[in-house]
């Protein structure tokens, strides 16, 4: 390469990659490395948020972090990588508009992150929504609250029930959090609908292991089934969904549910567009091969120039927890694993050794509704309002730059003293329609007839001198 200074480029501008940018600019001395960060997105999303936007308890905008407001010395590039040519060290860069390219970098950081993983069920392309973005959380909590709205409008009978049933697919953390919330969110609604009653809507869980969240103790996962179906949320364990056709979700046991809300956390994938577009080692379940010091590789052999870490990458999980040995695709591994890349590059740019990730876990912390959570860390356990004050505080604190915890918090103490913002924007899906309902538009041309005058056409009025036909800004 003809420029002397280290290109690296990071795919993917997710925890992990948003964290190694950000690491870099504070590590690397000025003209040590140039340093691009390529995302389709110009945020990286605070995922764990993702519930609590669903149900309308934190703003949209305020869970993502803005890449070019705190990404001050890198480069944003607003484009997907669809291919990775390591051998000759050069990526595909597909931007937003215009066409592809290569580029080419002397360092790589794949970071592209996971997306939901489904299975070929009936339906589920098509009528399921996932939990992993911020557009997909506005748009669960806009589709609850306008069922609620047509629900109101339409007398007891099956249409109105389908309306206001809740189907989520997956008992691990997201979904249990999700299916939580939102169980909240439509009690709360219930208050400001006269026509729906508390025993009107339907919330069902559909879990095909034995237990829903793994990541706590099996006391505490029997604490929040109760607490759960006390609060008239059903969990249907040991059952698969079996089919999402014509408004109806079909389960293994035989039971049908006719929903018009299926929500699919079952499972994440790591990212195959950047894994598979890529000469890079993948490991048997996809993930791209990850030493414990972050370089991709073997234990035995690194490749020379790359990097991964968060939820595209299988890196050892040198504590011994893990699943399978490998550290689960967790924010807390995310960014922990991101900040030491970050060093690690550093330090072999400067010729110095890199250092192997190694982080116990700390414990897991969910959200379950307003008031209500639990933590677990080893053996401890706290469940209830005080979780849920932990929840609040542990991913308040962790919100990445004071200006976005400011803001998280700030929205939570107004919720506090004014109530959960209960606005549906539904109709954002299509901003124009009043304008185009009542938009002016060139009338058609008059017919060729010298004998019909078009002045006298009923209902229609010629433009007079100085009228203007349309109006415009
Ligand atoms: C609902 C939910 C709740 C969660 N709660 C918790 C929690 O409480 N605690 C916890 O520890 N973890 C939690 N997680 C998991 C955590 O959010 C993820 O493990 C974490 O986001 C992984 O970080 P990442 O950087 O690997 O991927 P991501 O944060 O997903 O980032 C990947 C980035 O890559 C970008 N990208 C995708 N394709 C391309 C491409 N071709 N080219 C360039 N860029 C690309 C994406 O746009 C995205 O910005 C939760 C996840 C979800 C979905």
């Amino acid at each position: 390469m003809t420029n002397t200074v280290p290109k690296i480029l990071i795919v993917g501008g997710g925890y992990a990659g948003f964290y190694t940018a950000w690491k870099l600019e504070k590590l690397l001395r000025k003209g040590e490395a140039e340093v691009t960060i390529v995302d389709p997105l110009p945020y990286m999303t605070y995922q764990p948020f993702l519930p609590e936007v669903a149900a309308g308890s934190i703003e949209a905008r305020h869970s993502v972090v803005a890449l070019r407001r705190h990404l001050k010395k890198t480069t944003v590039v607003a484009a997907k990588v669809t291919g990775i040519n390591h051998a000759g060290k050069s990526a595909t860069i597909s931007p937003i508009v215009g066409d592809p390219y290569e580029f080419e970098y002397d360092q790589i950081v794949v970071t592209a992150g996971a997306v939901s993983r489904t299975f070929p069920i009936p339906g589920i392309a098509d009528n399921a929504i996932g939990l992993k973005t911020i557009e997909e959380a506005v748009a669960i909590r806009d589709r609850l609250m306008s069922n609620f709205d047509k629900a109101s409008v339409l007398p007891a009978g099956p249409e109105r029930d389908r309306l206001l049933t809740v189907v989520v697919v997956g008992g691990g953390f997201a979904g249990i959090e999700v299916f939580a919330e939102l169980r909240s969110l439509a009690s709360s609604l219930v208050k400001s609908y006269p026509q729906i009653t508390f025993d009107d809507t339907h919330f069902h869980l559909v879990e095909a292991m034995g237990r829903i969240m793994p990541e706590v103790s099996l006391k505490t996962s029997e604490w929040v089934l109760k607490n759960l179906a006390q609060r008239g949320a059903s969990v249907h364990l040991d059952t698969q969904l079996t089919g999402a056709v014509d408004g109806n979700v079909e389960l293994s046991t035989g039971e049908t549910i006719p929903t018009d809300l299926i929500i699919w956390t079952a499972g994440v994938m790591a990212n195959p567009t950047v894994v598979r577009g890529g000469d890079l080692p993948v490991e048997e379940r996809g993930r791209i091969r990850t030493r414990a010091d972050l370089r991709v590789g073997t234990a035995e052999e690194f490749v020379e120039g790359a990097w991964a870490a968060g939820d595209v990458s299988a890196v050892p999980d040198l504590s011994g927890g893990g699943v399978g040995g490998y550290c689960v695709p967790n924010a807390q591994h995310a960014v922990r694993q991101a900040k030491l890349l970050a060093k690690n590059i550093t330090a072999v740019l400067r010729g110095e050794q890199p250092r192997e990730y190694f982080h116990k876990n700390l414990g897991a912390v969910a959200g379950l509704g307003v008031g209500v959570g639990v933590f677990q860390s080893g053996k401890i356990a706290l469940k209830g309002p005080i979780a849920w004050l932990a929840h609040r505080g542990y991913h308040g604190l962790a919100m990445p730059s004071w200006e976005r915890k400011i803001r998280v918090v700030w929205g939570w103490v107004n919720n506090f003293f004014l109530g959960r913002d209960m606005v549906n924007l539904e109709t954002v899906q299509s901003p124009r329609y009043v304008f185009e309902e009542f938009a002016a538009r060139p009338r058609a041309a008059a017919p060729a007839s010298p004998a019909i005058d078009p002045k006298s056409v009923a209902g229609e009025k010629a433009p007079v001198a100085g009228e203007k036909a349309a109006v415009g800004s």
